[in-house]
């Protein structure tokens, strides 16, 4: 719940005094007013004495967050590593959206191991990304690297992601709290699903529970893929969370003949989508090129994605087994 006061109103004091009386956990944001979220679950009793003395009101859910949740096929987010060109989103976005795809993927701001590779075009991809995404309808996905740059891209993305390398970046997971867009949580390569779980809840206790997690592939001692996709992951963070969880099987595998495989087997295991990358021309890709699908190589997955989901199989009724 959300209670909202005028600067100085005495009341925020007697809601703070019987919220911690109570125990619960809460969240103050001061902008023009005073915002109070309360955080956790109300117990019945609570709830009515708060009712008769305060007015609040419910965290409105994001429509695209709805749109997720309430979607009858698994969600594809595809697109460029990263933005690179007016030619490449036209080409990319044209060829989406007539097969029927929803969400564009493509980082303007890219975090790269090495700061000699191409760290992305900044707000003018941004641009990029809302000019062809408007074109076509689609939603934008793509990546927040700093808190710096918070506000910029959360006025063009409709879904904010976290890149594994900022899993751990508290202050940015504090500030995604108070953010009004669905927020996609990678898995850091070296994050046990606990400390997963304990990022998403960074966001989530801040007031965005818009969340969906993202399984990328942990770091292992095997060379011959980039990461090892933990498949296990996802139905367990599932089960854990509650919330959607999507794998991205491009920089789990980090090569493109791999991704099919690895994309089925994740929505087979209960995956509620899948993100991968694509390129008009893999080879020419100025990141990630030897993980990008061709167009032809993605319009193929995606019909084998479709016959998955057309199956209607419960794949995962073992899912109200405990967990030990
Ligand atoms: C990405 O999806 O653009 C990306 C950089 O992936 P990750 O953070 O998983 O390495
Ligand atoms: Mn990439």
């Amino acid at each position: 719940m959300i209670y909202s006061f005028d600067r100085g109103d005495p009341n925020q004091e007697k809601l703070l005094a019987l919220l911690q009386r109570a125990g619960l956990d809460y969240e103050i944001i001061e902008k023009d007013g005073v915002v109070v979220h309360v955080l956790g679950a109300i117990a019945s009793d609570l709830q009515a004495q708060l009712q008769s003395n305060f007015h609040g009101r419910k965290a409105v859910p994001s429509p695209c967050y709805a749109e997720i949740i309430e979607r009858k096929e698994p969600i594809v987010i595809a697109g460029p590593c990263a933005v690179e060109s007016e030619e490449q989103l036209a080409q990319t976005t044209a060829f989406l959206a007539e097969l029927g795809i929803k969400y564009l993927r493509g980082g303007a701001f890219k975090p790269r191991t090495s700061p000699m590779s191409f760290q992305g075009l900044g707000k003018t991809g941004l641009r990029l990304l809302a000019k062809y995404t408007q074109r076509y309808g689609l939603k934008i996905v793509t990546e927040v690297m700093d808190r710096s740059h918070l506000d910029l891209v959360r006025e063009y993305a409709d879904i904010i992601q976290v890149g594994m390398r900022n899993m751990f970046n508290y202050s940015l997971l504090v500030a995604l709290g108070a953010v009004d867009k669905p927020i996609l949580l990678k898995r850091s390569m070296s994050a046990t699903i606990k400390e997963w779980m304990a990022a998403a809840e960074y966001i989530s206790r801040g007031g965005n529970r818009a969340l969906i997690l993202c399984e990328r592939g942990i770091r292992t001692f095997e060379p011959l893929t980039r990461n090892t996709l933990d498949i296990a992951a996802v139905p367990l963070a599932k089960k854990l969370t509650g919330y959607p969880v999507i794998a991205d099987p491009s920089h789990a595998a980090g090569r493109a003949d791999l991704v099919p495989a690895l994309a089925l087997a994740a929505l087979a295991a209960g995956a509620d989508g899948v993100m991968i990358e694509i390129h008009p021309q893999p080879q020419q890709a100025l990141s990630d090129e030897k993980q990008a699908l061709t167009f032809a190589q993605f319009k193929d997955l995606l019909q084998k994605i479709r016959q998955l989901n057309s199956l209607h199989m419960n794949l995962n009724s073992h899912s109200n087994w405990e967990i030990q």
